[in-house]
């Protein structure tokens, strides 16, 4: 093997970075529930620990090994998707533009709309999908942020990356780009030209429905990087340790869930754009996707695990399919190993440009065949 030979995101994650402690030999590092530091008798802290609200070593580890896989010179863990987003919107300071999609997580646009003022945050929605439309939106030397979601919740629409940054920098902003949905194996969103990427923890990364968790990873180690890392402490929305060592743990085997929901998903999308029950498939990976030929440039090896069918007899009849399935999980939220089916626009309420027949797909890991029977015989009725 050469010496130039770099090991791979899927080895890298597989080993947690490879760290093993050094006390006991472990292949896995301990937990640090410790919230105190005992300071050195020269009164410095010269672990580079001091109390457990502005950093943790479990925290920091998962930090570095989601850093590896984004490519990202700086990365901060948070209590949720949530929180990491309105740390950075924060970091901005009043008076700030920011350009958001008009079709994204239904939650953080609501925060965007109805929040983000208070907080001297001034927003403007647009077509994210749509390159001009996102070039008449932003305001050259007053934008500081533009942020895409991509593949978009509940539409799953393709943004283009490399163009927004593009158009982000010459007018002076940053651009943004919640990850959540295509997870580092399939985009690297740095790479491509944005400054910073946010992830829904809870969702692929950490891929078991048992921990909440938020991330920020930079581009580089900047000014709105440490205004992050400032609005973290303060507000005490860092990740807490127990939560960083099961995201560790989740984080191990991404890549293989990441491929296999994929997998089923895109399988799934092609047998349903079939069914005599459904109207329309909306996943990237069909060839007549809208986005599809962007996500073909900037998605590599897989569309994802997240679809959407609106059934042909309308909402009644959604909410009835979700009804009769046995094996689908009926339940919000998604990235989770188990496949999840939900009628969106009850979640997300008025505003939403959500249609009231459609039934959002969170394709887990198990055999494709029992989750075709099942939401076959869900949709036959
Ligand atoms: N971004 C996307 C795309 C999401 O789907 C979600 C949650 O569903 C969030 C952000 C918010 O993440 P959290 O629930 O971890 O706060």
């Amino acid at each position: 093997m050469s010496e130039q030979h770099k090991w791979s995101a899927r080895t890298l994650a597989a080993q947690a970075l490879g760290r093993i402690d050094e006390a006991t030999r472990g292949l896995v590092p301990p937990l640090h529930v410790t919230t105190t530091f005992l300071r050195d008798p020269d009164n410095g802290y010269s672990s580079g620990y001091v109390y457990g609200r502005p950093d943790n070593a479990t925290v920091r580890e998962g930090e570095q090994v989601l850093g590896a896989l984004e490519g990202a010179a700086a990365t901060l863990l948070f209590g949720s998707g949530m929180s990491a987003a309105i740390a950075l919107f924060l970091s901005l300071g009043p008076g700030a533009h920011i350009v958001a999609p008009r079709a994204m997580y239904w939650a953080l646009r609501n925060w965007l709309a109805a929040e983000a003022p208070a907080f001297g945050l001034e927003v403007t929605s647009c077509d994210a999908e749509d390159l001009e439309a996102l070039r008449a939106a932003v305001r050259p030397g007053l934008t500081r942020l533009v942020w895409l979601e991509t593949p978009s919740n509940p539409l799953w629409g393709v943004s283009d990356i490399a163009g927004a940054a593009e158009i982000a920098h010459d007018a002076g902003a940053l651009l943004g780009v919640d990850s959540t949905c295509a997870t580092p194996v399939f985009t690297r969103p740095i790479a491509l030209g944005a400054d910073v990427v946010m992830h829904s923890a809870t969702k692929y990364l950490n891929g078991h429905s048992d921990v909440i968790a938020g991330a920020l990873c930079f581009a580089r180690e900047d000014e709105v990087c440490a205004r992050a890392r400032k609005v973290r402490a303060g507000h005490g929305m860092i990740l807490g340790p127990f939560e960083a060592f099961l995201l560790i743990r989740g984080l191990r085997t991404l890549d293989l869930r990441v491929r296999a929901a994929s997998a089923n998903a895109m399988a799934l999308a092609l047998r349903l754009s079939n069914h005599a029950s459904v109207a329309a498939v909306l996943y990237p990976g069909l060839a007549f996707h809208a986005g599809h030929d962007v996500a073909r440039r900037q998605m590599r090896g897989g569309f994802g695990g997240m679809l959407s069918i609106r059934v042909r007899a309308g909402e009644a009849a959604a909410i009835a399919t979700a009804a009769r399935v046995k094996l689908w999980k009926r339940a919000t939220s998604l990235g989770g190993v188990e496949s999840l089916i939900e009628h969106r626009a009850s979640v997300e309420g008025p505003g939403s440009p959500c249609p009231p027949d459609l039934l959002r797909l969170s394709a887990g890991v198990e055999d494709v065949e029992d989750l075709w029977v099942d939401i076959d015989q869900a949709l036959r009725g």
